[in-house]
């Protein structure tokens, strides 16, 4: 007969093989626990197995949140929605559970003026869909861009695509500072063919898609690619004052809106 010392050493021998952190680290004080209440022996084998299976999906969510490279300190719960009142916040919520969109390969567009929060937003959006299990990554657009041309030059671009394809959704951020040595290579065209109904794009845009001619090689294929961008789509539109300029405006004039204070403290007496 083996003592308990040798069984235990060789349990936790076992766990580490078997790569069961979980359960090699709590055993030993369920067992204890088991034994002083009487447990039936099933109740201890599924309280340690679901211990590692929680601990098992924790890991993966802070795995999944370092590779999506999402903006810290960028959430929901410090988004001020009364600062952009068209957007409807139990609309960006139903978006960020996720299901009814993400799994069609359905896209986001968000659009407004330097400063608006359209990066925090996209952000948010991406971090609650980590925590719900979905796969992200945050990039600026010209960084993306930057490295599938690369890609193109080593004749790697489709599989450096197919790559993408792990991230349920990719948030392409200020897709209009393609510059236009970038547009003319037109990865990014090909990215959102590739995408197309099958994963989610989310994109900022300082520009309506008016002004998306520089992005892409010719008119034809913008065209093409905001045809795509839109056929399944939620636009936003935030069309309000920046948040930057207003908080530092608030911060100078201690709440006064500074256009109002302006022509009182300028006037000749
Ligand atoms: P944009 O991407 O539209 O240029 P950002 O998302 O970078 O704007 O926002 C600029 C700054 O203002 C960031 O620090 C952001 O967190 C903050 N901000 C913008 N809008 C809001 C908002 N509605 N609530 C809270 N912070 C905001
Ligand atoms: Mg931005």
């Amino acid at each position: 007969m083996t003592s308990p010392q040798t069984d235990a050493t060789r349990l936790n021998l076992a766990l580490t093989e078997l790569r069961l952190p979980a359960i090699k680290a709590l055993w030993s004080r369920f067992a204890q626990q088991a034994d002083k209440e009487g447990w039936p022996a099933a109740r201890l084998l599924s309280t340690l197995v679901e211990h590692e299976l929680a601990e098992r999906d924790r890991r993966r969510i802070e795995r999944h949140l370092a590779q999506a490279r999402l903006l810290p300190g960028k959430t929901l719960e410090t988004f001020d929605f009364t600062a952009v009142p068209m957007l409807s916040k139990a609309h960006v919520s139903a978006i960020t559970a996720g299901d009814s969109w993400i799994g069609k390969g359905s896209n986001i567009l968000l659009f407004g003026p330097p400063g608006v929060g359209k990066s925090h937003l996209g952000s948010a959006i991406g971090l609650s869909l980590v925590e719900k299990g979905y796969r992200v990554l945050f990039t600026r657009t010209t960084d993306l861009v930057q490295k599938l041309q690369q890609a193109r030059r080593d004749l790697v671009l489709e599989s450096a695509i197919a790559k993408l394809d792990k991230f349920h959704l990719l948030i392409l951020d200020d897709i209009t500072y393609v510059t236009k040595d970038q547009a003319e290579t037109s990865v990014l065209f090909e990215l959102i063919s590739a995408r197309y109904e099958r994963r989610s794009v989310l994109i900022t845009a300082n520009q309506p898609f008016g002004e998306w001619n520089t992005i892409f090689p010719d008119p034809a294929m913008t065209l093409a690619a905001v045809d795509r961008l839109v056929h399944h789509a939620t636009i936003f539109e935030m069309n309000v004052e920046s948040y930057r300029r207003r908080a530092a405006e608030q911060a100078k004039g201690r709440g006064r809106p500074a256009q109002r204070a302006t022509p009182a403290n300028t006037k000749p007496d």
